[in-house]
């Protein structure tokens, strides 16, 4: 009963909900307080009910003035200020981002931000020469979280998480604590619509959104206030610069049996390890599998494919999502499958007209080449293999538009036959290396196209001769022909 005795605060916001809740625990403890709202019947009458341990004034938190006088005049009446909350606050303005008025930018802007800005340099004006203090904020999960409160509740609410950090860092050195307080939703008269509603629409709004948070109920004023006690009392002499979310859990997100059904259900998981299922095929042309080549996601496009349908919850932009990243994955099948078929005019279709080429691979020279160009050398290469083999898996990285990364994890085998007497010996005929490509593509009208490709080798074994006798080969067809 005495956590706070002999302290004083100034509590905005005071006369009702969070803030009235606040005095109450703040006077049982043994602080004094001033009442700081802008409702004069119902602040006065909470004074009334305190005693001595209470007073209150009238305020409107945007008026530099009165905040002024509301710190001098407690420093006046008790010595000094150890704790101001501030917490006075309303919904702000409502509505689209469109039909939103600058005034009401304005007015939202100035009681939920520069309210809580007044009442932090007028406080650490009488708390630096104390060399102690604690302040405390009213922000709300709003403030890290978008989506669920009114687009400038939300932004003023982030920007009070951030003046706390900010000035916690500055105050400091001074003794001086600021933290702030992200209460969930609170039945109070600015959660249900109005400083006016009664104890009945706040039962309403408590039953109707119970469900809304882990712990099965809405916060109480109660549940806000216990931890402004905590972090005012010297048990939280080591806490600044904190976001304290108060909120039954509902921050965390969904409970586990709320969430989509397709994460509840009971059926089997299916993955690809991160390094992918290497393709082991008969060496020799087509044998990469196209689904090593689509990444992590496609899984769960296949199952929507040709699985069960009920209750897939899937959205038409997770699924357009979906198939962008299959298309992109597509075009990276096709650069090794034209390979490995010589089917060069699948390969020159993946390209855009010109190809920047990046290898770490010594002999290969990097450099940007027209597709035509790019492809014919390809083709010289390859005639001169006997066999080759690319095994792949893709993880589409990045869609941005209409460019995209992805990075795909290679291994390649290339034989050349040993027919002639410039062939190499026997098992010096394979050459086989592995590593990674990361390819940048651009959206066409006909589709995406890689644009540029980086080869990074990380390991290779076999005889470094074979991609030279196969060049060399290449060079020697194509000229025959
Ligand atoms: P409430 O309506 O019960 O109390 C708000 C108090 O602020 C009122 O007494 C009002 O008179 C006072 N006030 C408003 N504008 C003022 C001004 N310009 N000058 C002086 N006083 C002013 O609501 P509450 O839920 O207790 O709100 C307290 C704080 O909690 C607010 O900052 C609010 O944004 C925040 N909050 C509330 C919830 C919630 O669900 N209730 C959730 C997160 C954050």
């Amino acid at each position: 009963m005495d956590r706070l005795s002999g302290k004083t605060a100034i509590i905005t916001g005071g006369a009702s909900g969070i803030g009235a809740a606040t005095v109450r625990h703040f006077v049982a403890e043994g602080a004094r307080v001033i009442i700081a709202d802008a409702q004069e019947e119902k602040g006065q009458k909470l004074a009334a009910e305190l005693g001595d341990a209470a007073a209150f004034q009238r305020v409107d938190v945007t008026q530099e003035e009165d905040i002024r006088e509301v710190v001098d005049g407690c420093v006046e009446r008790w010595g000094q200020l150890d704790c101001i909350f501030n917490n006075a606050g309303f919904g702000g303005a409502l509505g689209s981002i469109e039909t939103t008025t600058v005034e009401e930018f304005d007015i939202t802007f100035d009681v939920l931000l520069k309210g809580v800005f007044l009442g932090i340099k007028h406080a650490a004006r009488v708390m630096r020469p104390q060399n102690s203090g604690v302040i405390l904020n009213t922000a709300s999960v709003a403030g890290l979280k978008t989506g669920e409160s009114p687009h400038l509740y939300s932004v003023a609410k982030a920007a009070v998480i951030h003046l706390t950090r900010s000035v916690a860092l500055e105050l400091g050195e001074h003794g001086i604590r600021v933290n702030c307080i992200c209460p969930g939703i609170v039945a109070t008269p600015l959660a249900a619509g109005s400083p006016k509603v009664g104890q009945e629409a706040l039962d309403k709004l408590a039953k109707g959104l119970a469900r809304a948070q882990a712990l099965g109920r809405v916060g109480q004023p109660e549940d806000i206030a216990r931890a402004a006690l905590w972090l005012a009392s010297d048990e939280a002499e080591w806490i600044t610069g904190h976001a304290q979310v108060v909120d039954g859990g509902a921050f965390a997100g969904r409970p586990w049996h709320r969430q989509a059904e397709w994460i509840t259900a009971d059926r089997p998981s299916e993955a690809l390890s991160p390094g992918g299922s290497l393709a082991h095929g008969e060496i020799g042309l087509d044998s990469c599998g196209r689904e090593n080549f689509h990444d992590l996601w496609n899984p769960a496009l296949r199952h929507h494919r040709g699985g069960p349908k009920r209750g897939w919850p899937m959205s038409g932009t997770e699924m357009d999502l979906l198939l962008e990243r299959a298309a992109i994955s597509d075009v990276v099948y096709a650069y090794a499958t034209g390979l490995d078929r010589r089917d060069w005019a699948l390969y020159r279709s993946i390209f855009t007209d010109s190809i920047e080429m990046e290898f770490s691979t010594a002999g290969i020279r990097s450099g940007t080449y027209s597709a035509d160009k790019w492809a014919r050398n390809a083709e010289r290469l390859f005639a001169g293999f006997s066999a080759t083999q690319h095994t792949s898996t893709n993880h589409v990285h990045q869609i941005n538009g209409d460019e995209a990364t992805c990075v795909s994890n290679m291994q390649a085998e290339h034989f050349v036959a040993r027919l002639d007497d410039e062939g190499p010996a026997e098992g010096q005929d394979r050459w086989t290396l592995g590593g990674y490509y990361v390819n940048e593509l651009v959206r066409q009208s006909d589709g995406w196209k890689l644009t540029k490709v980086a080869l990074n080798v990380t390991w290779r074994f076999g005889n470094p001769e074979v991609p030279l006798i196969a060049a060399r080969r290449g060079r020697a067809l194509s000229s025959d022909s």
